[in-house]
């Protein structure tokens, strides 16, 4: 058993550490004030070659793994820049295309979602169907060579900053039933694609919006695949990534926050000489969210390993286990470093509060902490299933 990174690794961990310090939460808090994206941030990453470390060399990428990914996204959250669209763009969308896409698809798609030229962000979440997928009701109709599409997308993240939106439907033939899905690469200029922005309580330069799809017509060669049955496996080589990368991002987030605290309380006096930090009622806290966040890491680090044995079902548990412990972990840490900082903890200035919203949603998507219980539940303990 090895817990040490790779030299490799451990340079890219480093690497990626200096560029998130460079920019900083103050930064991504102005960007997100100003209804702004962090592109500047973004567009340095992809020339640093950081967006693509898990894209195969020959598209451009890094020729790596989640392992990698996750070190990414954990090192800018770290340095309080959690970037969303990480786990979108590079984390489902670029696995799914190299593992279930067609040649042109790769060819076309996955170069500029390695150098970052490129995003493309993910629609499954429907109003109707919320975290019952099998519910979907975006149908994909064929009509001659060309697929039409019809349906109602929401919460997705980013849709005003990409190029292009990967969208699950079902197919006309499979309206109802079990789910056989098919997913769809599609231009954010298609004809008939439009979003409005849902006002959210999250300090972010990542919006959420409601999508609607009304008879987007687009070529056969939209489809991921060669045919409607990569679908399903295709839908489901995007949920590990997601969980593992998203866990990253939340884990770096409670550092960032353990961090912030740590410093503040270990210099504030207010009774005496003595730091706030020397008391236990300080200090007990944010121990023990520095332990929760570093089990988390744990977790990420067995989930990544995994993942990148090729072991999907194992890494399928290890992923919701590792996204669960560290969404509870990043809120727990977060909330900690604001109560720590008393009034200093609700100001823009110390940068914590500023997180408050991002935690709380993290326990909620991309995957609920339900639904990550019923899956453990019913996946590891052999439980029936309620639903
Ligand atoms: C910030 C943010 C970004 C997002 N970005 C994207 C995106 O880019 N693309 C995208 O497609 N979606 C996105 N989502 C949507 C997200 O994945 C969903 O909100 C999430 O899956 C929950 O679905 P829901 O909101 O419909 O909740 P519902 O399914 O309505 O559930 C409501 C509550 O009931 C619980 N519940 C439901 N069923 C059960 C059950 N069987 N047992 C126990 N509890 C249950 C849930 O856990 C939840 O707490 C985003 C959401 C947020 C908040």
């Amino acid at each position: 058993m090895n817990f040490d990174l790779t030299p490799e690794q451990d340079q890219l961990r480093d690497a990626v550490r200096a560029l998130g310090k460079r920019y900083g939460h103050r930064y991504f808090v102005e960007k997100a004030k100003a209804g702004e994206h962090t592109t500047e941030l973004w567009n340095e990453a992809g020339r640093l070659g950081y967006l693509g470390v898990n894209i195969p060399t020959e598209y451009g990428g890094g020729g790596g793994g989640i392992t990698e990914l996750a070190i990414v996204c954990e090192e800018l959250a770290a340095a309080g820049c959690p970037l969303l669209l990480l786990v979108v763009s590079p984390a489902i969308a670029a696995t799914v295309i190299n593992r279930h896409g067609t040649d042109e698809q790769r060819k076309r798609h996955l170069p500029g979602l390695a150098d970052g030229s490129q995003k493309i962000v993910f629609a499954i979440t429907e109003p109707e169907a919320g975290s019952n997928f099998h519910r979907l009701g975006t149908v994909a109709r064929r009509d001659g060579d060309d697929w039409v599409l019809s349906g109602r997308k929401c919460y997705i993240s980013g849709v005003d900053d990409a190029g292009h939106v990967l969208v699950v439907t079902r197919t006309e033939d499979a309206v109802s039933g079990k789910l056989k899905p098919a997913l769809f690469i599609v231009p954010t200029d298609a004809a008939g694609l439009t979003w409005s922005k849902l006002d959210m309580e999250i300090l972010s330069p990542e919006n959420q919006f409601l999508l609607y799809l009304d008879d987007v017509r687009l070529p056969g060669d939209a489809l991921v695949g060669e045919s409607v049955e990569a679908g399903l496996p295709a839908l489901f080589s995007g949920l590990n990534p997601e969980r593992i990368t998203v866990a990253a991002m939340g884990a770096g987030t409670g550092r960032y926050a353990i961090e912030r605290a740590s410093e503040y309380t270990a210099t504030r006096a207010v009774w005496g000489g003595r730091t706030i930090g020397s008391h236990q009622g300080v200090s007990h806290p944010l121990a023990h969210a520095a332990v929760q966040v570093e089990l988390a890491r744990l977790m990420i680090q067995k989930a990544s390993l995994l993942y990148d044995a090729g072991r999907d079902l194992e890494a399928g548990v290890a992923g919701n286990m590792a996204k669960y412990a560290a969404g509870e972990a990043a809120a727990l840490a977060v909330d900690t470093a604001v109560q720590v900082h008393g009034g200093a903890g609700m100001t823009t200035e110390y940068g914590v509060a500023t997180l408050l919203g991002a935690v709380r949603a993290g326990r909620i998507a991309p995957v609920s902490r339900e639904m990550i219980l019923n899956f453990v539940a019913q996946h590891v303990l052999g439980q029936d299933k309620s639903y």
